[in-house]
């Protein structure tokens, strides 16, 4: 039997999920104006599946529109390849719904370009839970261990590079059958593409072999966290880097410092945005190599923005590599909705011109005492910061505001009377 072809037109919504339609791949010229049927409450699907509250109803149309650009083919089960197209949520107009999460990210692209002359290049490293190997002592790091995860590696890269990224890196990591992708950067909304299919590729592989990919920021509160780091830098319109300058502050561009400081600023607002899962708040806390303040440091794997280190000896080669890492960020955050408040916060900073805290560099610092702000603690303190923040409304916008502190506040209530480690669990079974 030959089997007719599809194309899943999807978005990775508010809950983090890849969520759409099937069609047959015939019909793509059509549906790239017709997009496939959406209403404002499928973006109240929550972590777990249920609608728990929506302020739409049952009321409304809209369209998803796949974007030919986003579409690519990803490992789905027996060796078979499917058909995935990233898209925008649509009114039946055509203009952008003010919800829809791809376009959160678009508006701050556009406005860094338009007013700054500026782009985002950024990458996605997906960390994740491989249950195809058994747990082994000494195995943080180590060659047995990715003999022992067998093809992983292999079908992983191969699955990139059938998806149109190129692969750059794939490890064994610190957590017990932890293991860790890294790819190749892409600029403005294209990155953000790039992290929703590797994330599809990497489970599609690990569902391949039998087993499955755990992206949840945590199996155990007491484990090994997840994390999805985010090295961001910027380029002008040429394609000309415009991070680095020698002489400034941990060798960062004037534009650069104004984007880091924007970010800083509005860290503590964001993290409801970018660790959007009560689990997250356990990975933020202290020895689990993840961020517990609000801080720039070079070379720091605590800091929310790390300034990385570079290999290259030439200036040339220096400015292309250099980079900050942010690391406030884990696999229930849709790359859209991450990218996306840190890029408008980075705006932010730019069109105020704010400048860099100066807080103490020591890892065992005194932030308090430096006033430095703590990041949040747990899902609803983040929530209160993002709906007291005035950046974070106007990025926002009312309605997608409203929509992404129900959805999620709808989330912590569904998990009401859990232990720490049946909240776990929870996410375990859906990222
Ligand atoms: N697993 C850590 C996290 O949750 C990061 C470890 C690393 O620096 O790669 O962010
Ligand atoms: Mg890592």
């Amino acid at each position: 039997m030959t089997c007719e072809t599809l194309i899943f037109a999807a978005t990775c919504d508010l809950a983090g999920h890849v969520r759409g339609k099937a069609f047959p791949s015939g019909d793509l010229p059509s549906r790239l104006k017709s997009g496939v049927g959406y209403t404002g409450s499928n973006i109240m699907l929550s972590a777990f599946g249920p609608i728990y509250a929506t302020p739409f109803g049952t009321k409304g149309d809209l369209k998803l529109v796949p974007d030919e650009a986003a579409l690519a083919s990803v490992p789905g089960l027996d060796g078979k390849a499917l058909q995935l197209a990233l898209g925008d949520i649509r009114n039946l107009d055509g203009s952008l719904w003010s919800c829809c999460p791809r376009s959160f990210l678009k508006r701050a692209v556009a406005a860094m370009e338009d007013e700054f002359g500026l782009r985002l290049l950024s990458t996605f490293e997906q960390e994740f839970i491989y249950t195809g190997v058994e747990a082994a002592a000494g195995s943080s790091y180590a060659f047995d261990m990715y003999r022992r995860s067998g093809l992983l590696g292999e079908a992983i890269m191969t699955g990139l590079r059938t998806a149109g990224i190129a692969p750059d890196s794939f490890l064994p990591e610190a957590g017990d059958r932890q293991f860790e992708v890294t790819i190749d950067p892409a600029e403005g909304t294209r990155s953000a593409d790039q992290a929703v299919l590797l994330r599809e590729v990497v489970r599609g592989c690990a569902a391949n072999l039998g087993a499955r990919a755990i992206l949840a920021p945590l199996l155990s509160p007491d484990g090994t966290s997840s994390g999805t780091h985010i090295h961001l830098s910027l380029r002008d319109l040429d394609g000309k880097p415009a991070m680095h300058d020698p002489q400034g502050l941990f060798g960062l561009s004037e534009a650069a410092q104004h984007f880091a400081a924007g970010i800083i600023a509005h860290m503590p607002a964001i993290t409801a945005l970018t660790a959007p899962s009560v689990s997250s708040y356990y990975r933020l806390r202290p020895d689990k190599w993840a961020p517990t303040w609000a801080n720039i440091a070079a070379q720091d794997r605590g800091a929310s923005l790390r300034v990385c280190p570079v290999t290259a000896t030439t200036p040339e080669g220096i400015a292309r590599q250099f980079n900050v890492e942010f690391r406030v960020v884990d696999a229930a955050a849709s790359p859209y909705m991450a990218l996306g408040a840190i890029l408008h916060a980075g705006l932010d900073g730019l069109r105020n011109k704010l400048a860099l805290p100066a807080h103490p560099q020591e890892a065992d610092a005194d932030y308090a005492a430096a006033g430095v702000s703590p990041l949040p603690a747990s899902l609803g303190e983040a929530l209160d910061r993002l709906e007291a923040s005035s950046f974070a409304r106007a990025a926002l916008g009312e309605a997608l505001m409203t929509a992404y502190v129900m959805l999620k506040r709808s989330e912590i209530a569904a998990l009401d009377g859990l232990t720490e480690q049946q909240v776990c669990d929870r996410y375990a079974e859906v990222y």
